[in-house]
């Protein structure tokens, strides 16, 4: 079932099914993607790996190098890594929220992701931030009224009512470890 299809049947079929698969995903690997996803990308995708570092504007990044840009890049979402690299976020059911969302910006993350080979994009699987005490926590968007998670600034898919982003303290899976 993609995403698309999910948003055509009624209401609360996806409450449903989105409210199981978030009890299987919970149970069992809380930072794996939604079945859309994985169905879109089991056949092709990389194997997830730890990408560790803030996510920037690239334009912010580049000015940090002293290189000069103009304003075609100025909406450019990067993670800038511990080791300097800069790796462009592809603005995807999960990475879109680093374009959307001002809070998973300008802050330690540790993402989970791939990237095709010869894209330079990362397609991010999971997000993890930090809190002020420093603990990990997994980060989406969730909607307190229909007790469903969510990837990206939206009205909630099934109230239509406003999301908040989640933070759950979390240590990493043990395939990124
Ligand atoms: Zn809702």
């Amino acid at each position: 079932m993609n995403r698309r299809g999910a948003l055509r049947r009624p209401c609360v079929a996806v409450a449903v099914a989105l409210f199981f698969g978030c009890l299987a995903l919970s149970a069992d690997d809380p930072a794996a993607p939604p079945e859309s996803a994985v169905a879109a990308e089991e056949q092709k995708a990389p194997a997830p790996q730890l990408f560790s570092g803030q996510v920037v504007y690239l334009k912010d990044a580049l000015a940090r190098r002293d290189i000069e840009t103009s304003a075609e890049t100025a909406e450019h979402v990067v993670l800038e890594t511990d080791a300097g690299e800069i790796i462009p976020i592809l603005a995807d059911w999960r990475g879109r929220a680093f374009y959307q969302d001002e809070q998973l910006r300008n802050r330690k993350v540790d993402l989970i992701g791939f990237r095709h080979p010869g894209v330079p994009y990362l397609n991010v699987i999971a997000v993890y931030t930090f809190n002020e005490a420093g603990e990990r926590t997994y980060t989406d968007y969730w909607c307190d009224v229909c007790s469903i998670p969510m990837y990206e600034i939206q009205p909630c898919e099934c109230c239509q009512g406003a999301i908040r982003l989640r933070f759950q303290i979390q240590d990493l899976p043990e395939y990124v470890k």
